[in-house]
């Protein structure tokens, strides 16, 4: 990136992103010293010949920027008070995204660039869009908050599409973010702890839209519609985007129906990797932003008809006679697991690992679907209590355990249509190293099963 040819930047962070940042700003001219406070980052760095210096000893006065990794918490005393700092001494604080939008507006201001915020289904959306272009026959590149680091991408030219998750942290150190396509999917609490308030954090997804070509903006939440309703006012393009009412005007859910301007232009029925009312805003919202850059509906329709859906969201593993199984690993709290109960019915769920605040107290509305629980990890002894006498379980241990008694027993009891969903509402780290292995270990589970088949397609 040519952006800082010439100049001084300081690189604070180095992960995957940060050692990508250092080396495409050094291949653009740009002199660059970088930092983390971890050895492991900072060997990396001295591997692939990138100076390092102690950012807190770092003489701010001729430095042109600082670049910050997503990462970093700006709360933290170190690297808060250097921020504090630089920022004094005049110097810019940006990070990698901030990088890429100049580069593309130095070298293709034309090409398409989707970004995408929300509180949540960001990474849904981000693929589903990708995908959808990838088979309308264009060359995406995706990246940012999933993924590829954004300057690890092939650069932007004018036949390529960049697909790009943001996260607030992201949002927040890219003061001149311009998407083509800028989506805001929903707000609720969520990192408040770091942004200091809702408002603050409204305040940032809110940027992401509002210096978009077209906005697309979810409007099922009044913080949402709020932003919606300012961004329109400062004449902006918004298409705003419910699954609760039918719009007028812009894109809607009815039952299974994508409608524009109340007519329906998609069917969402029996497209698995799209279930439930939240990958219904996702899918619309997705829908949206393709046609906006020229995609046509029936090439938007078919690209959400074949996603393949997310691994570990919901993602269907296999199937063996009237039985389905899904893995819903993400689901790390009850709010997700209480997505993929209201998705189904007839569930046999497995269930636990290292318990959240509340265990799964809140999910007794879901119970009367709940033919029978597999208790796993953790968290057995006090989701046992809760379930106890309301639904019937079993203490299986292992996730292992789990599979083979939930899929016996669903596949035994011929009452049609069943599902053996592992929706965890818990952490994993009480037996796996994280989400993607307890997920990846049902899989493989499921896999090992007499008679399943896994190619669902
Ligand atoms: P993110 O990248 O924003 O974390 P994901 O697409 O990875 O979001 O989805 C994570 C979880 O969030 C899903 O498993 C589902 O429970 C929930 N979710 C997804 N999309 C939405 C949505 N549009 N509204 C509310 N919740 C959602």
């Amino acid at each position: 990136v040519t952006s800082f040819s010439g100049q001084r930047v300081f690189v604070f962070g180095l992960g995957g992103s940060g050692l990508a940042t250092a080396l495409a700003l050094i291949a653009g001219g740009a002199h660059v010293t970088a930092w983390d406070d971890g050895e492991k980052g900072r060997e990396a760095a001295h591997a692939a010949g990138v100076p390092v210096a102690d950012l807190r000893e770092q003489d701010w006065h001729g430095v042109d920027a600082l670049v910050l990794s997503p990462g970093v918490p700006l709360t933290h005393p170190e690297p808060h008070w250097s921020v504090y700092l630089a920022r004094a001494a005049g110097v810019e604080i940006i990070g990698d995204i901030e990088l890429f939008v100049r580069e593309r507006r130095s070298i293709a201001p034309d090409a398409p660039f989707i970004a995408i915020t929300g509180t949540n289904g960001k990474s849904t959306t981000t693929v589903l869009i990708a995908h959808i272009l990838r088979e309308a026959g264009y060359d995406v590149q995706l990246g940012g908050n999933i993924g590829t680091a954004i300057l690890s991408l092939e650069p932007p030219s004018p036949a390529r599409v960049h697909v790009v998750e943001c996260s607030s942290f992201q949002i927040d150190l890219t003061p001149t973010l311009d998407p083509t396509v800028g989506i805001h999917l929903n707000l609720t609490p969520d990192h408040i702890d770091r942004h200091g308030s809702m408002e603050l954090y409204a305040a940032i997804k809110e940027r992401l839209v509002a210096a978009s070509g077209t906005a697309i903006i979810g409007v099922d939440d009044g913080w949402s519609a709020a932003i919606a309703e300012r961004v329109a006012a400062a004449g902006r393009h918004v298409v705003p985007v419910s699954v609760r009412q039918t719009l007028a005007t812009g894109f809607s859910v009815l039952g299974d129906k994508i409608l524009r301007d109340g007519v329906a232009v998609a069917d969402l029925a029996g497209i698995g990797s799209l279930r439930g009312r939240h990958n219904a805003q996702n899918a619309a919202a997705a829908f949206a932003a393709v046609t906006a850059i020229g995609v046509s509906d029936a090439d938007a329709a078919r690209g959400l008809a074949t996603f393949p859906g997310l691994a570990h969201r919901m993602e269907a593993v296999g199937r063996a006679g009237n039985v389905l199984f899904v893995n819903d690993s993400k689901a790390t709290n009850a709010d997700a697991a209480a997505k993929a109960l209201g998705s189904f019915d007839r569930i046999f769920w497995i269930v636990g690992g290292r318990p959240k605040e509340g265990g799964i107290a809140s999910l007794t509305e879901y119970f009367p679907k709940i033919i029978h629980a597999y208790l796993i990890g953790e968290s057995s002894p006090d989701f046992a209590r809760t379930l106890d006498g309301v639904v019937p379980y079993t203490l299986s241990g292992t996730l292992d355990q789990a599979v083979v008694e939930a899929a016996r027993a669903a596949g035994g009891d011929g009452a049609g249509e069943a599902v053996v969903l592992l929706s965890p509402a818990c952490a994993s780290y009480d037996q796996f190293p994280n989400f993607e292995v307890r997920g990846n270990r049902f899989r493989e589970a499921v896999q090992a099963l007499p008679q399943v088949q896994t190619d669902l397609r």
